[in-house]
């Protein structure tokens, strides 16, 4: 009887356990951890088409560079493809073409032309070369809702690594 109990205790806490897992915001179809992203930036960047089923929560960005989906929020099971957002999302396998910038329109290539071209090694030249975050308004455009700084920078840092090969 005494050990019948300790296994249901156990059991039972196993299941509380399980859902903890299930609801810490991995994304419904790879399963990955995502990157919160407020309500503002997914208004901004969800075609007009679906405008109207954002809601006012925030979402989670998949990580994924291989899965469909975009946004997603656990709580309402609302989810947004790769389909139904404005702009190609940098880091994931088709994204075309690929922002470093996503405020001044800068793409991975042009910062990367700028290292290996016209020889830029730091930040300051690439932005002066490619115009990239002229008119920051990040929150709005930028997948992430964040600086589009440390993309450009992960670009400067591809160029680089062309040259040293
Ligand atoms: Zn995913």
């Amino acid at each position: 009887m005494g050990k019948e109990f300790i296994k249901k205790s156990c059991s039972s806490n196993r299941i509380m356990i399980t859902n903890k897992i299930k609801k810490n915001n991995t994304c419904p179809l790879c399963g990955r951890m995502g990157k919160m992203v407020k309500n503002v930036t997914v208004k901004h960047l969800i075609t007009d088409e679906f405008m109207g089923k954002i809601g006012n929560e925030d979402y989670y960005l998949c990580m994924d560079e291989n899965c469909d989906i975009v946004y997603y929020d656990l709580n309402s099971g609302i989810i947004f493809s790769k389909q139904q957002v404005k702009v190609p999302i940098w880091f994931k396998d088709d994204a075309n073409p690929k922002y470093a910038c996503y405020c001044s329109k800068v793409t991975e290539e042009e910062v990367i032309n700028a290292v290996v071209k016209d020889g830029a090694t730091i930040m300051s030249q690439v932005l002066k070369i490619t115009g990239a975050m002229s008119e920051p308004n990040c929150q709005n455009n930028n997948p992430l809702g964040q600086c589009c700084h440390k993309i450009v920078q992960e670009a400067i840092n591809k160029g680089l690594a062309i040259l040293n090969q």
